[in-house]
């Protein structure tokens, strides 16, 4: 069966692998759910994996299948699987357990162990793929109605853990009334992010760096929520005029937002930080007043990582209360197709080079 895969550590070995054909019961205990991949979506993580800067192979492998975004179909089940069924459109979680008590509670998002498994990044083989096998405990259902942006359920799940995080942190505040959010970062997770705090009624500004008009900008504006360049109005201004803010959700990676975000944050305040730069680069900031601030603000800063099911299944939910209330909204972050897994060269391409793409995905299979 065909797979899109890397050597990990080599730069732009992007190539087709064979990968053995999975079956039902490659899962012990008949608890094997066998899935039809129909869509897979790419990243900035993809990206870095193609450029050797991140990923590892599995076990006994020399390359790693890549894909961590999936939308599948299911195929067939093993005989102790009763809540799903051939079918059933799915997608899947991208992290194993590890060892930590974390892992054992099903949080491995949340793991402290140093080695962390995930699905088409480090260790385990992707879904860029014909099929998979997989424990239902990594499978969610989605409704057959949302099968059109089903792809886009992974990249929802980390905005979604990001958001529920921070809500439930705040309940250290006894009552917690948000009413204002800035969202900096207007590529995919941002978008989404501007959406699920729409969604809980914010009044939203997203922030990033190119001027409007553009389909990120107007997408924004879709959604009722205020989209402003960082040339115009850098982040610490738009708090003035728009905030304060009672979350930030940073989703650029780059780490001078990350602090300016801190100092922006209004008092009682959450920073959520979910982009990472994986450079190594100093850069000097106005450390006493972001100190200051914090303290006499009582503010938090939380980092957050990948997503366990609880996140994906929030996911599916605001999904389609999206749909009903931005009907098309979503399908419009679907900007870039990829016909079958042999379009992978053009995969690659379209993630490196067309800055405009907001999704690019691979259509492996029709819907
Ligand atoms: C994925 C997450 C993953 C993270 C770190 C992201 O691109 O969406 O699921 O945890 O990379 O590997
Ligand atoms: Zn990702």
């Amino acid at each position: 069966m065909k797979a899109v895969a890397v050597f990990p550590g080599k730069a732009d070995s992007m190539h087709l692998a064979d990968l053995p054909e999975p079956s039902v019961d490659d899962v012990p205990d008949g608890r094997g759910v066998l899935v039809e991949v129909l869509r897979v979506g790419v990243d900035g993580t993809d990206e870095e994996i193609n450029a050797g800067e991140y990923g590892a192979a599995p076990e006994g492998y020399d390359f790693l299948v890549t894909g961590h975004e999936s939308f599948g179909r299911v195929l067939e089940v093993g005989p102790n699987v009763h809540d799903l069924g051939s079918g059933d459109y799915v997608t899947a979680t991208v992290r194993r357990p590890g060892a930590s008590i974390y892992d054992l509670i099903g949080a491995y998002d949340m793991t402290t162990d140093d080695t962390y498994y995930e699905r088409g990044i480090n260790l385990l083989h992707g879904f860029l793929t014909e099929r998979y096998v997989e424990d239902p405990e990594y499978i969610v259902k989605a409704p057959a109605a949302l099968k059109e942006v089903g792809v886009l359920m992974e990249p929802v799940s980390i905005v979604e853990k990001g958001v529920e995080q921070a809500y439930e942190i705040q309940r250290r505040l006894g009552i917690w009334r948000p009413r204002r959010a800035a969202v900096v970062g207007a590529g995919s997770l941002g978008l989404l992010a501007t959406l699920v705090l729409r969604l809980r009624d914010l009044e939203v500004t997203t922030l990033a760096r190119t001027d409007p008009p553009t389909p990120n900008s107007e997408l924004v504006e879709a959604l009722d929520a205020r989209y402003k360049s960082t040339h115009e109005l850098p982040i610490s201004q738009a708090a003035e005029k728009y905030g304060p803010f009672d979350i930030i959700f940073e989703a650029t990676g780059a780490s001078s937002v990350a602090f300016e975000g801190m100092e922006a944050l209004g008092k009682n305040g959450v920073l959520v930080l979910t982009g990472i730069s994986g450079g190594d680069r100093k850069i000097e900031v106005p450390g006493d007043r972001i100190l200051t601030g914090f303290v006499l603000g009582n503010k938090v800063a939380v980092g957050t990582v990948n997503a366990n099911r609880r996140y994906f299944e929030r996911g599916v939910q605001d999904v389609a209360m999206a749909e009903a209330r931005y009907p098309g909204w979503l399908g419009r972050l679907l900007t870039h197709p990829v016909r079958g897994l042999d379009g992978y060269a053009e995969m690659v391409r379209l993630l490196n080079e067309e800055k405009d793409a907001i999704k690019v995905f691979v259509e492996v299979t029709d819907l």
